[in-house]
């Protein structure tokens, strides 16, 4: 197979000022629609139910998202049903019949993708750069995954005559139904990318948005229902997360689950699949507490710029956020004073202006978390910057905080040690390479993890030693986040991903699949 990486969706935006003038006119049409009505869609219907939950901007309280359908145990029970009873159908196509839907919303959202980036901005508060990099994201998945499942035939071999008369075939087949529980953070990319994983596979999907997130996830079953899907195959139920998200667990005809979410989360659906003795799989994507290693033979330019990226883009609502850095104790002075220095000239703003770089958090409990270990951080270290809200009258009202810098805390200490998916980054001090690597490894966590070292030899140890899904060696750009479809498959060790098949990768699809083989006599 030719590892063509031809079409990576970012590099094809344009110029600098198209991009910006494109977005800024969609940002202006995507706020003029704002507002509506979204009631559940199940079985290529629209469900009204009696109960609604409203959704706000997290950069404007002002602006009105909309109203969104919650939906419970009712709707869910629906909405399985007509999955279970669209799958044989759509099993039964061709491996490039079902693709074909995904390339065509892959060439719709190509058509869409400023709409897109824009209600994305709006909806949960990314910057420019990081929407569009949340659709361009979600394009490849939909291109990537088509063509693996039409370059293996859809999983299909024919093994042969193993004796004289019988023929024998070895393919995977779809479980069923999937249920699809997806973040908030990369609403488009990792919601297409779960979805489109179990639908190019023959499954149907009953798909649970993150609470904060239901109008990109309408935006996406418009965009398969404007391919052609047929009804049924995606049933879209927003909701709370236990209210909709545990009878999608429960239910019997669920045979499946792609979630991305909390370790917490993701750790419980697990357990009720197996006190239920569900024998499908739970495919799980789950946090990080992401270290970086800055030796004394790093480029401290590299370092800085690379950690404070890391750390505080989209205000570090990433898994893969950098959140503890372990810096050599011959240069942690400078380097510390270089960190805050330049991350006191972040740009905090609106996530649709053109500078801002970080963005406000999604939701009051988010909010409160950042103001709590702030606290916390006074009492047990040393907040170098950040730890409070903007003040900023020029601001609209909305969850805007600094992001924040500590040190002296110890390496076990909670706000160590947990992940807390705020722009909070915690700064300690080693004494050579070897504890830099013991430490990065302390962790339940191990989903990615970077180096700065100009030394060859230690990249290469680091490599061979990091227990992280990802590892990066001195990337400037951004020290841990940031993964290319197909070139850089996404996943985590440890708690980060428990089943270990990586998104974006050649084995991913595999996962929504069961083997058979097939003997017949002739
Ligand atoms: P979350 O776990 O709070 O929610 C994820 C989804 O689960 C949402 O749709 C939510 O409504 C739903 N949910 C909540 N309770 C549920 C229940 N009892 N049963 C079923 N579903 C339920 O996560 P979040 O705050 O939306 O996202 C942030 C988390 O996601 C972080 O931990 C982050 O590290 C992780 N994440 C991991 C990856 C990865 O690839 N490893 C990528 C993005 C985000």
């Amino acid at each position: 197979y030719e590892n063509e990486l031809t079409y990576h969706t970012h590099q094809q935006n344009g110029t600098e000022a198209e991009f910006h003038e494109a977005y800024e006119a969609a940002v202006d049409s995507v706020r003029a629609d704002l507002g509506a009505t979204h009631p559940l869609r199940i079985d290529g219907e629209a469900v009204e139910t009696g109960d609604s939950f409203g959704v706000q901007s997290p950069g404007d309280f002002d602006l009105e998202i909309g109203e969104f359908a919650a939906g419970e145990a009712e709707e869910v029970e629906a909405a399985v049903d007509a999955a279970s009873a669209a799958q044989p159908d759509w099993e039964a196509m061709e491996p490039e019949e079902r693709t074909e839907f995904f390339t065509d919303a892959a060439d719709l959202l190509r058509e869409r993708k400023y709409e897109f980036a824009a209600a994305l901005s709006l909806e949960n508060g990314k910057n420019r750069t990081e929407a569009m990099a949340d659709v361009d994201e979600a394009i490849d998945f939909l291109d990537f995954y088509s063509r693996e499942f039409e370059r293996t035939d859809g999983y299909r071999f024919d093994t042969g005559e193993p004796t004289p008369g019988q023929h024998t075939r070895n393919i995977l087949r779809p479980y069923g139904v999937f249920g699809v529980i997806a973040p908030f953070n990369f609403p488009v990319a990792i919601t297409m990318g779960m979805t489109a994983g179990a639908l190019i596979t023959g499954n149907t999907v009953v798909l649970k948005p993150a609470s904060a997130t239901p109008l990109v996830a309408h935006m996406y079953v418009d965009l398969l229902e404007d391919a052609g899907i047929p009804d049924g195959v995606i049933n879209l139920v927003t909701g709370g997360g236990s209210d909709v998200g545990n009878p999608l667990v429960e239910h019997e005809d669920v045979a499946g689950v792609a979630f991305t979410g909390s370790r917490a989360v993701g750790l419980g659906i697990q357990e009720t699949f197996s006190e239920l003795g569900k024998r499908g799989p739970v495919i799980a994507e789950l946090g990080g507490k992401n270290p970086v290693i800055v030796t004394d033979e790093a480029d401290l330019d590299d370092a800085v710029e690379g950690v404070m990226k890391g750390a505080f883009s989209f205000s570090g609502q990433k898994c893969s956020a950098t959140s503890r850095v372990y810096v050599d104790e011959s240069l942690i002075d400078e380097f510390t004073d270089r960190l805050v220095a330049e991350t006191e000239e972040l740009t905090i703003g609106e996530p649709t202006a053109e500078d801002t770089f970080v963005s406000p958090l999604i939701d009051d409990s988010a909010l409160e978390h950042y103001l709590e270990i702030a606290e916390k951080a006074r009492e047990d270290g040393e907040v170098l910057t950040g730890g409070a809200e903007v003040e900023d009258d020029a601001l609209p009202e909305g969850r805007y905080v600094e992001p924040t810098v500590v040190a002296d805390i110890p390496h076990e200490h909670e706000l160590a040690t947990e992940e807390h998916f705020v722009p909070f980054l915690t700064v300690h001090p080693i004494s050579d390479l070897e504890e830099g690597i013991e430490k990065s490894n302390d962790s339940e966590y191990g989903l990615c993890a970077g180096i700065f070292s100009e030394d060859e030899s230690e990249v290469e140890q680091w490599f061979d030693e990091i227990e992280s899904g990802m590892c990066y060696a001195n990337r400037s750009q951004s020290a841990t986040t940031g993964a290319l479809v197909q070139a850089q498959p996404f996943g985590g060790w440890k708690f980060s991903g428990t089943t270990g098949k990586f998104a974006g990768g050649y084995w991913y699809l595999q996962q929504f699949m069961r083997e058979q083989t097939q003997t017949r006599v002739e």
